[in-house]
């Protein structure tokens, strides 16, 4: 069985402990088995990105570009060994692991460039003789805590930005998926970076995350994962007055309109609600729909949804892959089962497929006839789970949608450009789309929740430099 170490210093660490990875789509597969960190080899990696930030943070901006663009090639050229792993120790399908691969290397080539761009800028001064500059600094060195749903994406965009910047970084991937960030990791430690300019921790959040989150020497920390463990990591970097960037759980609506075309509506919800076995924060679970289109809507969607073949993860002719573990599987069964007291109605799926196989497969399920006060409709599943509401008109729909305490990403099928307007303006999410599903956004493009989804500067794009840089003011007396 092969054994992953952690990467401290440039260098493999080995730990006395490891970590089974395995495969949910065939839990008889163990990928490998990972090293499980300490805090002492926490500490270390943090010694070892403090000792390389005077060096990286003054490197030049064509050095930056050179190892970021190489990281990101070399990323692109991978992208179907790398995409098999992600497949297989996530159950992502085959495509949308590839895919999202290949968009960690574009992520890393778009850092690449913005390693070029103007870090300062001069004002005007008010008063005579006075030079006046703000001027922005690598805020030292970061911690990036990353969840399991996004194995290589989410590291990708907040590791290049931080890198292109002049930080030095601790990495701790989410447990279940530690595959895909190692071979990100190797890449990344052959690229040319200083030695400690980047550190790979793997193991258990409660020890490896909370010794990253609570070490006075990290001056911020990067995270995505669920809204509990966000709020207690965003006090405790309060506490010490530490930077944090934090991306939590969504509960994301799609309106559907009468006048939406119906095809596009039920590819919209198919696609939003299910694929990535629904395991995305920015899946739709809510499907806000009025009553002229309504039992149309739910007769395709059904039809759509008994088409979709769901499989082990790495068959191409695959759709939708399994649960990623038998945990989530059991959270899923479970709001199924809430869904049902409450009074919804289970009208397609629900069950376990194949419950005698080896894989975590579980048939997507919609409830109907809900309201948006039902524990399904106000809790994150995170499965393969949606439920569809009925709302009397536009107005109605726009309150239903708003009513959450996230507000990540917000979705409405129509053609009535007035509406659209309305909804872009009103709509209480970071990100809002029209006619598409509520998932998938551009890799060059800003992220960003609202409410209790996000706290903290947006992440990607040119934005990042945001929570990855500190702004620095210099006034300038000329004599
Ligand atoms: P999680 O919160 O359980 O874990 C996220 C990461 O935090 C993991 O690496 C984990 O080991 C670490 N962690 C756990 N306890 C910790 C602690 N006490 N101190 C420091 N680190 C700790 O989330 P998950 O189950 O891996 O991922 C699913 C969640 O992520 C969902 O809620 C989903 O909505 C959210 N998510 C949000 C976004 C976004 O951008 N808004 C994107 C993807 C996923």
């Amino acid at each position: 069985m092969r054994v992953f170490p952690n990467l401290i210093g440039g260098e493999a660490a080995a730990t006395e402990e490891v970590m089974a990875n395995i495969n949910p789509s065939d839990t008889r597969d163990i990928i490998g088995e990972f090293a499980v960190g300490t805090r002492s080899d926490v500490e270390t990696a943090i010694a070892a990105a403090a000792a390389a930030f005077p060096l990286w943070s003054r490197t030049n901006a064509l050095t930056r570009f050179e190892i970021l663009d190489r990281i990101g090639s070399e990323i692109c050229a991978r992208s179907a060994e790398i995409g098999d792993m992600l497949a297989r120790e996530e159950g992502k399908t085959l495509r949308e692991a590839t895919a999202e691969v290949l968009r960690a290397g574009q992520l890393f080539k778009f850092f690449a460039a913005e390693a070029y761009r103007a870090n300062s800028e001069g004002l005007p001064s008010v008063r005579d003789q006075i030079g006046l500059t703000v001027s922005r600094e690598p805020i030292g060195i970061v911690g990036i805590i990353t969840p399991w749903n996004f194995p290589i994406a989410i590291p990708a965009w907040k590791i290049a930005p931080a890198l292109a910047y002049g930080n030095t970084i601790v990495f701790k991937p989410a447990e279940l998926v530690p595959g895909s960030a190692w071979l990100l990791a190797d890449i990344i430690n052959r690229s040319g970076l200083p030695k400690g300019a980047f550190n790979l921790v793997m193991g258990h959040g409660a020890v490896v995350g909370d010794a990253i989150v609570s070490s006075a020497k990290v001056a911020g920390v990067s995270f995505t994962g669920s809204t509990r463990v966000g709020k207690a990591i965003g006090h405790a970097l309060f506490e010490r007055g530490a930077r944090m960037q934090l991306e939590m759980g969504g509960k994301n609506p799609l309106i559907v309109l009468d006048d939406a075309p119906l095809e596009r509506a039920v590819d919209s919800a198919l696609q939003g609600a299910f694929f990535s076995t629904g395991q995305r924060c920015t899946a739709s679970s809510r499907l806000i729909v009025t009553p002229g289109i309504h039992d149309a809507f739910v007769t395709r969607l059904r039809e759509r949804m008994a088409e979709l073949v769901i499989g082990d993860a790495r068959d191409p002719q695959t759709q939708i892959g399994p649960v990623v573990s038998e945990a989530q599987l059991a959270i899923d069964q479970h709001y199924l089962d809430i869904g049902r007291r409450e009074g919804a109605r289970l009208a397609q799926g629900g069950e376990r497929l194949n419950p005698k196989a080896p894989g975590y497969y579980l048939n997507p399920a919609l409830f109907t006839e809900t309201t948006n006060r039902m524990t399904i409709n106000r809790d994150e599943i995170f499965g393969p789970i949606a439920a569809v509401i009925p709302a009397r008109d536009y107005e109605e729909a726009l309150v239903i949608a708003n009513d959450t305490e996230a507000g990540l990403s917000s979705g409405i099928v129509t053609r009535d450009s007035k509406i659209i307007r309305h909804f872009r303006e009103h709509a209480e999410a970071g990100m809002i789309q029209v006619n598409l599903p509520t998932a998938g956004m551009d890799f060059h493009a800003p992220f960003t929740g609202r409410k209790q989804a996000g706290y903290g500067p947006a992440e990607k794009g040119s934005h990042a430099r945001e929570f990855f840089t500190a702004v620095k003011v210099t006034h300038e007396q000329f004599i």
